[in-house]
């Protein structure tokens, strides 16, 4: 029986702007190809050695150094051990995201070929979040590109033909060139993780146009799409983002 955990790797608590309930979430899922984690968030060096970049970045969005708080130590917390995390998925190689690349050196990772490219050059408006010592151990990487499938009408590619569940990634682009949104089937529905390609969005909300323009510089042009998308299969998809849910 596959499952999925959802884990806080992080609350942020920003100076500016005051956001209030915002973590750091990664998925960890139970799979016919072993565990399969989505983002990774910061790492345990993170914590004990951070870069200049890094001790900024914790320090403005006031996170807590604590290393329980981490992937790897939450998975271990969970009952399993860190090698059976096979594949590493990732919506895209921010600091927040790829950060905890290195206490998996031996997992093959996913990410869009878009998006390894902007990060290794340093490409795209938000360029400063990468971070390359996150890399630097150099990662089994797997490099996908589009394959012409689609989900929900969406272009589509799916990490491995086969996994159970499936789990597909959604090119997203505008927060980062190569970011992508991850589906993952849950008992006949699907759990949308969307990155930070979007606020929370679910059934019934009305469409939020001022927050949705404002917003744009950051999360791109994906709003109104993942907003109908929502609105139209609220029976099949729930969505969460990597900082709300
Ligand atoms: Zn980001």
């Amino acid at each position: 029986m596959s499952k999925i955990h959802i884990l806080n790797c992080a609350e942020l608590q920003p100076y500016f702007p005051p956001i209030k309930g915002a973590g750091t979430y990664c998925l960890l899922v139970e799979t016919n190809h072993g565990l399969v984690l989505v983002d990774t968030a910061m790492g345990l060096k993170d914590f004990s050695e951070p870069t200049p970049l890094m001790n900024w970045f914790l320090h403005s969005l006031r996170i807590k150094r604590d290393p329980e708080t981490t992937a790897i130590r939450q998975i271990e917390k969970l009952g399993f051990t860190p090698k059976e995390v096979n594949h590493i998925v990732l919506t895209h190689m921010h600091l927040d995201h790829a950060g905890g690349l290195a206490d998996f050196p031996w997992a093959k990772v996913h990410v869009h070929r878009r998006e390894h490219y902007a990060a290794i050059h340093r490409q795209g408006r938000l360029a400063f979040g990468y971070l390359h010592t996150h890399w630097q151990h150099n990662p089994d990487w797997v490099l996908h590109d589009s394959t012409g499938d689609k989900w929900f009408g969406f272009d589509a590619f799916q990490i491995i033909e086969g996994i159970i569940p499936e789990i597909w990634m959604i090119p997203l682009p505008g927060h980062t060139q190569g970011h992508c949104g991850v589906a993952i089937q849950r008992e006949g529905r699907w759990l949308l993780q969307a990155g930070d390609c979007s606020y929370p969005i679910r059934s019934g909300d009305r469409p939020k146009y001022l927050a949705s323009l404002l917003s744009t510089p950051i999360v791109g042009k994906n709003i109104p799409h993942i907003y109908n998308l929502i609105q139209e299969n609220s029976e099949q998809i729930e969505m969460v983002t990597s900082h709300f849910i």
